[in-house]
């Protein structure tokens, strides 16, 4: 069982030819609204690379969390600890996306952000059963630094996607398992600049310096490097063309994670999961572009 604790958001996208200035107001085409979220997005996408998985999070008692909520059950994943508080709104993110592509993204993460210690304490049972855990960074820190020192006591692997960039107290880092940050994610971190896979090396070393176990920077198109206990090197991206890459890293931190579970090695598993992410960059949207398994381009 793979164990996700996370963001679970309602993106409310709108496309217009141009973004409107301060106090302007203009008419945009088409309005999709959509299931998204760090957390829900990495438990969608390896649910539907086979993996049973739950997800823990929060939701409102409103529309938003009651769609979030049936979405994820239609995916097939354990909600019994995706909490509704009774007075926070759903997460939501408000995106707007220009004739270029170009796009802006006001995340207001409600009861997201009212994820607690004390809900990871009603949901211990469950995490005693995970393989593994993965968490990422848009739910309260202190939240995440809890599951990781809980997972630490019951010799619990813990997998960090560090999304949104955070700066994290330095003893967090000996008690993670792996670290997926991308380019930003890992300069924010470590302060390193990082464009290709030398400097993807450079950076990762400073993280394992600190004790993180593995670490896994993705490089977008240029695929994901890997600095692990068995395995460094770069493992290349498969040629696409790519047309939306929103959530492409929720899905590789996903698949990364269902390839774990199945004992694959490290280059195995990142190869797995660059497959996975190159399918979805080649889709519209976030969630609803992750692979189920018969979709990954064979090699
Ligand atoms: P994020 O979505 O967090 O910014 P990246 O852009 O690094 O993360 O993308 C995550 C992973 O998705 C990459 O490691 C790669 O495997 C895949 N990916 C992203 N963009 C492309 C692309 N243009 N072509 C093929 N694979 C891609």
């Amino acid at each position: 069982l793979l164990v996700i604790v996370g963001s679970a958001n309602t993106d409310l996208v709108v496309h217009t030819p141009q973004f409107p200035v301060p106090g302007e107001t203009r008419l945009g085409s088409a309005f999709q609204l959509s299931c998204g979220g760090k957390g829900a997005n990495q438990a969608v996408a390896a649910a539907r690379l086979g993996a049973r998985v739950a997800l823990v999070g929060k939701v409102g008692r409103d529309d938003f969390g009651q769609r979030a909520l049936a979405n994820l059950q239609q995916e097939g994943l354990d909600t019994t600890h995706v909490y509704q508080h009774p007075e926070a709104a759903t997460g939501v993110a408000i995106i707007t996306v220009n004739a270029q592509g170009q796009n802006t993204i006001v995340v207001a993460p409600g009861a997201n952000h009212e994820l607690l210690p004390a809900d990871l304490d009603q949901a211990v049972t469950l995490l005693e059963q995970a393989a593994y855990l993965v968490v990422q960074l848009e739910i309260p820190l202190p939240t995440v630094l809890y599951l990781v020192a809980w997972a630490r006591r019951r010799g619990k692997r813990v997998v960090l996607n560090p999304a949104p960039a955070l700066p994290l107290p330095d003893d967090v880092y000996h008690d993670l398992f792996l670290l997926t940050p991308n380019e930003t994610e890992a300069e924010a971190l470590t302060g390193v600049p990082v464009r290709d896979a030398d400097s993807a090396r450079a950076a990762a070393q400073v993280l394992r310096e600190r004790g993180v176990r593995n670490v896994v920077v993705t490089l977008g198109a240029q695929g994901a490097f890997l600095h692990t206990a068995t395995y460094t090197g770069l493992v290349p991206a498969p040629h696409v063309e790519a047309v939306d890459t929103t959530a492409a890293g929720d899905v590789f931190t996903g698949a990364l994670a269902v390839a774990l579970t199945q004992n694959l090695d490290w280059e195995r598993a990142a190869h797995f999961a660059c497959q996975a992410a190159a399918v979805a960059v080649t889709r519209l949207g976030a969630q609803v572009s992750a692979p189920y398994r018969h979709e990954l381009l064979a090699s």
